[in-house]
């Protein structure tokens, strides 16, 4: 069949719109009609070809909602009409990490990014899909155990955030870090994954939440997500700001920049004995983190954390549950809709910090 998707042809290049084929589902298959995009900061990475693993052209988009248009003979769990979430890490329900309750990194997806096959093609010549989604088109085909049935009331530009941002910041919070009730939490960066970090850490019933970001206006901006105190580096080092507020260091630290000397910062922000750091940012490809050995073994903790740690199957479509019952804020996550054909520009509004979130969708155009 043909598709219409948003194609970056090569790094820096704005995305054009572009008919592709794309081959019908095949046995373990499904098709489905993306009805609602969020933006996420890795998909500009890859755009701009910082942070790049995905050969060019490319279709980038992996925070899709949509409905299921068709099935190959032998998907069981799903069904034509089901709302959708396809997904970055699928979830095999087999495998020993599916299997372990430790880790959402299922091995046959492991398997699976190490020999990826595009399913886009333009003029016979492969096109890739960001991790292995491409949201950006209007028909994406996923294996079964890459999709997440979800609930049908949610519309999908607010549903589509939970196969990224809300899993990534929530999950970082609840199912990496394990923050506790009364705990400290300091959070560097306050864009869509951070205030996601805020709100689980809301969820998980920290007392104090501190946000760190060089953007003042996100010290109004997070409060409705559980902000409790804001720190702004242009009033001095954050780490000593933040060790003043905590008496003598956070709890817990999250850095959602991809900023090594961020990462280096919000180690140090934890407090001595049991603080723990995750690193959620994704930064330049190249860059490393650095930690002083000492600091480490005064008791800290580092823990990485990719989709917040959450299974995307069995666990993800829960978040919508949360946000149903009031406990998740999305309505304040998605400041802008846009029609596909403006997708460079919402990419240009989360650059500039106006967009918390921006979402795109073929149905607006
Ligand atoms: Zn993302
Ligand atoms: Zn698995």
């Amino acid at each position: 069949m043909k598709v219409e998707a948003m194609v970056c042809h090569a790094p820096g290049e704005p995305l054009r719109l572009e008919l592709l084929d794309l081959d019908g589902p095949r046995d373990d298959e499904v098709l489905i009609e993306i009805m609602a995009c969020g933006l996420c900061h890795t998909d500009l990475s890859q755009i701009e070809g910082k942070a790049a693993p995905y050969p060019f052209p490319v279709v980038v988009g992996h925070e899709g909602a949509g409905v299921v248009r068709e099935v190959g003979k032998g998907v069981s769990s799903l069904a034509v009409g089901d709302h959708v979430v396809p997904l970055g890490i699928g979830e095999c329900g087999e495998c020993g990490n599916c299997r372990s309750g430790k880790t959402n990194l299922c091995e046959a997806w492991l398997a699976e990014i190490a020999a990826p096959q595009p399913r886009f093609s333009l003029n016979g010549q492969p096109v890739s899909s960001y991790t292995g989604v491409g949201a950006l088109a209007r028909f994406v085909v996923m294996r079964e155990r890459s999709v997440a049935k979800i609930r049908q009331d949610v519309p999908f530009h607010l549903a589509c955030t939970i196969s990224c941002a809300v899993a990534t910041g929530v999950g970082a919070a609840t199912r990496t870090a394990h923050v506790h009730a009364g705990a400290s939490v300091a959070v560097f960066g306050l864009g869509g994954i951070g205030l996601n970090v805020v709100q689980g850490a809301r969820l998980a019933g920290a007392s104090q939440i501190i946000g760190v970001d060089i953007n003042p206006a996100r010290a109004e901006q997070a409060r409705p997500f559980g902000l409790t105190h804001f720190v702004d580096p242009a009033d001095g080092d954050p780490v000593a700001q933040i060790q003043v507020l905590t008496g003598g260091g956070a709890d817990y630290t999250f850095e959602c920049v991809g900023h090594s000397a961020l990462m280096q910062q919000a180690f140090e922000a934890s407090r001595i004995g049991c603080g723990c750091c995750t690193v959620l940012g994704v930064p330049p490809d190249g860059e490393v983190m650095r930690i002083v050995p000492f600091n480490l073994q005064l008791g800290r903790t580092v823990k990485g954390s990719f989709m917040g740690n959450m299974k995307g199957r069995s666990e993800l479509p829960g978040l919508l549950d949360h946000y149903v019952e009031g406990r998740l804020n999305l309505d304040e996550l998605v400041t802008h809709r846009l029609p596909i054909a403006r997708v460079n520009e919402g990419f240009a509004l989360m650059k500039s910090g106006a967009a918390l979130r921006a979402v795109v969708s073929f149905a607006d155009a």
